[in-house]
């Protein structure tokens, strides 16, 4: 009995022993496994952030062989037609060509954004940003999109949207837009006979909000039960033996789920393979204004228009805002509109006018030098005998922060624009404020398309040319400008002339890490800089923004050079563009309107 005594004790304590070795083993294990799973995400976020930064670096050049081709294009194009024998074959050969590269070039660029959308999501940078948005322009432009693409393909579109849903919304609209084109988009690719349907319904929630309810259906190849569950996973094609002609990636559906997701929205998938598919998806969106959407038919003819959506010969409206040319822009864009407009640069202007005149509207930018909109518009509502006092006065200004609406409203203002304002958004808000009976509609087209002469215009395109190598896109800045060269040539001649005080400041406050200013500063750099078509740089800009606003200075720093050597070139490019007309008097900020 004592030799088996110690032989269980021996046990016993050798069990010991074994379990804590074994718990030893356990703690390492989770330990290194921890270590691990960090390191994996640690290696994720440094891949996904890579991914952002290369995407966004490619993006640039692309858009710049792009634009290059697009030139060959009209060129090639413009000389076929006068041309005569062989050289007539080799300027369409010319124009082929440059059409596969544009072809190629736009599937590049649409890879790449999808890498960069994905890549941003995974790294945390995305971020669902809310502002109002008008639901009758994302379906107009769904509309135009999808329409032309199902056409070519002789595919039937259909669109069917409950006409009492709101037409003013808050939301992301660009994530909105981008989950409902890439759903219609692939109904399209998907499908090669039959019809492609898109419905949008809304279930009214409290406080008031909207769930949008967005079905499209196709008749397509439909999807296998068995590949379902690979549906939302990244780089995931299926199915490839039938689509293996199907241009894609296998990220639209991984993306439109996370950007769902960041919505609080959801997906859901029906489908019979060889039968088509259904694709349905919930957004919640908080309702801005219960004015319905209407009939959504009458709403794509409108929109189709450029130019003016209404006449007003009788109304006299109020432009307040410190930057001239802004005024002069927004004076060009409303000019068929017929209206009286009266412009002031300053407050004290503002004052004197609105003493003496009575307006139907009056549109008041709110960051002004000395006295700022708010305080503006007090003193034009208090003064007893004001002439103004019941005027509609909307505000103008670039602080497009959720919320901003309110704001203004609260402080007294009858509506809210956020800078830069779209020129559609801004005549649809004159519409709405006018005094009914001064306003009709338009009849017609009031402005043809005027940017596209332009291009074929060879003493501009000479300038432009260096302009596209600097980065700076004239079409863009053009459309800004209504598409007027005049204009757009003052834009240019402004913005190099108030190049050299920025980079000057910017080094400053970046020197004394004066953030503040520099998020002043640079916000400046990045909507004059998108004004005159110089996106990349406006992007670095915005970017850098952000950083300021979140005091992040290893953020700044990583492009705060970039920046300025762009910055730089994009001026010089300008100077050997642009015949200066000496102007004093011009102001050091660019206008922020922007044209449809
Ligand atoms: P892709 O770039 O390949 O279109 P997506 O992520 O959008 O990538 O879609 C993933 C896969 O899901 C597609 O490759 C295709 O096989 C399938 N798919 C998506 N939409 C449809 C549809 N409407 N009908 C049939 N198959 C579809």
């Amino acid at each position: 009995s004592y030799l088996l005594g110690r032989r269980s004790e021996q046990n016993y304590s050798r069990r010991i022993e074994e379990m804590r070795v074994e718990e030893q083993k356990q703690a390492y294990e989770a330990r290194s496994m921890k270590l691990e799973k960090e390191a994996a995400d640690q290696a994720n976020r440094a891949k996904s952030a890579f991914l952002a930064e290369m995407s966004h670096e490619i993006r640039t050049p692309i858009n710049a062989v792009l634009g290059m081709n697009e030139i060959i294009l009209r060129e090639s194009t413009q000389a076929k037609s006068t041309a005569e024998g062989d050289n007539r074959e080799a300027f369409g050969n010319i124009s082929t060509y440059a059409r596969n590269i544009e072809s190629a070039g736009s599937s590049l660029l649409a890879i790449i954004n999808d890498i960069l959308d994905l890549s941003r999501i995974e790294a945390g940078k995305m971020e669902i940003t809310e502002g109002e948005y008008r639901l009758g322009s994302v379906l107009n432009d769904l509309n135009n999109m999808i329409s032309f693409k199902a056409k070519e393909k002789g595919l039937d579109f259909i669109i069917d949207v409950d006409k009492s849903l709101p037409g003013a919304l808050i939301g992301d609209e660009v994530r909105v837009r981008q989950v409902m084109i890439n759903l219609l988009n692939n109904a399209v690719k998907y499908t090669e006979r039959g019809s492609v349907r898109m419905t949008l319904r809304g279930k009214v929630q409290d406080p008031p909000a909207i769930l949008l309810i967005f079905t499209v259906e196709d008749t397509g190849i439909g999807i296998r039960p068995e590949d379902m569950g690979n549906l939302y996973k990244k780089f995931q094609r299926l199915d490839m033996e039938q689509n293996s002609t199907v241009e894609g990636t296998g990220l639209g559906l991984a993306i439109t789920r996370r950007l769902l997701e960041m919505m609080d929205g959801t997906i859901d998938l029906k489908s019979e393979y060889g039968k088509g598919s259904v694709f349905t998806v919930t957004i919640p969106q908080k309702i801005s204004s219960p004015e319905p959407v209407g009939d959504f038919r009458t709403s794509i003819q409108e929109s189709g228009i450029r130019g003016d959506l209404f006449l007003a010969p009788d109304a006299r409206i109020l432009i307040v805002d410190d930057t001239k040319l802004n005024l002069k822009v927004a004076v060009l864009l409303l000019k068929n509109t017929q209206m009286h407009i009266d412009t002031a640069d300053s407050s004290e202007e503002a004052l004197v006018l609105t003493d003496t005149n009575a307006y139907d509207l009056i549109l008041m930018d709110q960051r002004m030098p000395k006295m700022d909109g708010t305080e503006t518009l007090r003193l034009i509502r208090t003064g007893s005998d004001s002439l103004n006092r019941e005027t509609p006065v909307i505000c103008l200004s670039a602080d497009a922060v959720f919320g901003a609406r309110e704001h203004y409203i609260a402080e007294g203002f009858t509506d809210y624009l956020s800078k830069p304002v779209d020129s559609q958004v801004l005549e649809e808000m004159i519409m709405r404020y006018l005094p009914a009976g001064k306003v009709s509609r338009a009849p017609e087209p009031l402005s043809p398309p005027q940017t596209a002469s332009l291009y074929l215009d060879g003493s501009s395109s000479c300038g432009h040319d260096a302009l596209r190598q600097a980065g700076i896109s004239p079409e863009h800045g053009l459309n800004y400008c209504g598409g007027d060269e005049q204009i757009y040539q003052s834009l240019l001649e402004e913005y190099v002339r108030s190049s050299g005080e920025k980079i000057r400041s910017l080094r400053k406050s970046y020197e004394e890490k004066d953030w503040n200013t520099y998020a002043v500063v640079v916000h400046s750099v990045r909507s004059s800089s998108k004004m005159i078509g110089a996106s990349a740089l406006s992007d670095i800009a915005a970017g850098l923004e952000k950083a300021a606003d979140e005091k992040d200075t290893a953020g700044i720093e990583r492009d705060h050079l970039r920046l300025l050597v762009l910055y730089e070139a994009a001026a010089a490019a300008i100077r050997s563009t642009v015949e200066f007309t000496e102007d004093p008097q011009a102001d050091d900020e660019i206008m922020e309107f922007l044209p449809k």
